[in-house]
């Protein structure tokens, strides 16, 4: 392919499509085929500035639209979104690889967010107390934060940005996102509906880059905040720098994720759940379960239901019918794939090796197959390392309190589920476990939009979580008014403090 031709994917700054000066390109490939189809300019410090500069422009109209007529954006923009949720899904098959199915799920993940946001006067709310000193009223307002930035990872391009950007949205800010470089014209195609849903040019913006514009969004001192998602070192050096600069910071990082069996639990539940958590969207998400840890004497009859349903999968391209896509990139999968040879090295068992498994799909696509590793020692990296991939790792314990120790000591905190049938232990679980999101006999607990999303430890940097109230928190600041309506009874001068 003559890459002089290829398609170049637009910014958008001021509700419109900006190609940049593409001196630096990064490029997007169908992983599914192993083909580059698009590039990506990757936005200089002067892109970056004029994408914030747009934002503030647009800051004090957006800011004082009525709660009501930002609502009706939200309104239509949910309504088109619900329309082409198709599209979107394509879109991101496309780049990403995930299976359609799962796409569309991904989208609808994120449909609930807009549809939270289209309700959000109710967050946004503040407080009011009559006569808190004799004629005195104290009352509080949440305000917006001015611009906010976005910064996404790769493996949800549509709803990691749909986490934040309504709520930011709804609350009154203007918006600077800076989607994954890998797969980022979902980023863009949600910029174009916003503008056809009624947002006023300017409210959202979108950068694509890599470090260069992180960082510039980082010191910028017109970016009064940054949302966060992507791996571990990189989350903390957003969080310290971000805040070091002053600003507002979510940083949400990296996984672990454990999912701990105990005796009593249905096997059958356990193993169809171990294979979706496991090897959904081929084990690139944040909250799939890495690590299945067994309360023996199950492990042996429990490995063998998963290794029967493993042998079914259908491994291929997206828009295939498969159950299970190519990883992200060449590299990645060739950084996954080295994990099934230390763990062979480290003396695991390497139950199912996924490395040149027949895939529906192009020679040249970047496939790694589900794999399955039994008795992973705890002092491999196969068991400490985020992995990121379609390795699920088995590891045997005696004893409830030997799971629930080794979960609690791992760096990381996203997600854990437990599956039992025993109602005692799911509830002293959920009381001992270090884990933000908690399972029970459900394997990845994402929580639904209302609620809030965000890990505990290294999975996440800043006491505010994504979505839910605490989105609504997150995006707004707020401001206590004390009032006093001038009564002929009152007057006088005091110095102290009045006493009541
Ligand atoms: P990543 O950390 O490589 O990239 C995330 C973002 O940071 C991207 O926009 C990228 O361009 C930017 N970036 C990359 N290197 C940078 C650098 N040196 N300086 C500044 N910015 C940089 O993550 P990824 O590979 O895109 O995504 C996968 C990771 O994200 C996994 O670790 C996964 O667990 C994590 N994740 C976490 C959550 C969560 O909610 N906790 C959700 C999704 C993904």
């Amino acid at each position: 392919m003559n890459h002089a031709n290829i398609e170049r994917i637009p910014h958008w700054i001021a509700g419109r499509p900006v190609t940049g000066d593409g001196a630096r390109l990064s490029p997007v490939y169908n992983p599914a085929r192993g083909v580059r189809t698009k590039d990506v300019g990757l936005a200089s410090i002067e892109e970056v500035d004029s994408a914030i500069a747009a934002a503030r422009a647009a800051f004090p109209a957006w800011r004082d639209l009525s709660l009501a007529r930002r609502q009706q954006v939200l309104f239509s923009f949910r309504e088109l979104l619900n329309a082409r949720k198709r599209d979107l899904a394509e879109i991101i098959t496309a780049e990403h690889g995930k299976v359609i199915d799962d796409a569309l799920g991904e989208v609808a993940r994120g449909l609930e967010v807009v549809e939270l946001t289209t309700g959000f006067p109710h967050l946004v709310k503040g407080e009011y107390s009559e006569n808190v000193s004799t004629g005195v009223d104290v009352y509080s307002t949440r305000q917006p934060l001015g611009v906010v930035g976005i910064i996404s990872p790769f493996n949800f391009p549509a709803m990691v940005p749909l986490w934040f950007f309504p709520v930011a949205l709804a609350a009154g800010n203007t918006v600077v996102l800076k989607p994954s470089e890998k797969d980022p014209s979902a980023a863009v195609w949600l910029a174009e509906l916003l503008k056809e849903a009624g947002l006023p040019d300017g409210v959202f913006n979108v950068v694509h880059g890599d470090k260069v514009a992180v960082d510039r969004l980082l010191e910028h001192p017109g970016v009064a905040s940054l949302s966060f998602v992507g791996s571990t070192p990189i989350a903390q050096y957003v969080y310290a720098q971000g805040t070091a600069n002053g600003k507002r910071v979510q940083a949400l990082g990296g996984a672990k994720n454990h999912m701990l069996v105990l005796p009593d639990a249905d096997l059958d539940l356990v193993a169809d759940s171990a294979i979706n958590a496991g090897f959904g969207s081929a084990g690139e998400r944040c909250m799939a379960v890495s690590v299945l840890v067994a309360v023996e004497p199950v492990a042996d009859v429990l490995v063998q239901k998963i290794r029967e349903r493993m042998a079914g999968l259908r491994v291929g391209d997206g828009t295939r019918g498969c159950d299970m896509g190519p990883l992200i990139t060449r590299e990645h999968r060739d950084k996954v794939a080295g994990y099934l040879d230390r763990a062979a090295e480290d003396g695991a068992e390497v139950l199912v090796d996924g490395r040149g498994i027949a895939v529906d799909g192009e020679a040249d696509g970047f496939w790694l197959g589900p794999s399955l590793i039994d008795r992973v020692p705890t002092s491999s990296t196969v068991y400490q390392d985020e992995i990121f991939g379609p390795v699920l790792s088995v590891v045997r314990v005696a004893s409830y309190e030997e799971g629930v120790d080794l979960i609690n000591s791992g760096r990381y905190g996203n997600g854990t589920a437990i599956f039992t049938n025993d109602g005692g232990a799911a509830r002293r679980f959920q009381r001992e476990v270090e884990v933000g999101m908690i399972g029970i006999n459900v394997p990845i607990p994402v929580p639904v939009a209302y609620f809030s999303f965000g890990g505990w430890k290294d999975s996440a940097f800043g006491d505010t979580k994504a979505y839910g109230r605490q989105g609504f928190h997150f995006f707004t600041r707020e401001k206590a008014i004390t009032s006093r309506w001038l009564d002929p009874s009152h007057g006088g001068i005091n110095l102290g403090f009045p006493q009541n």
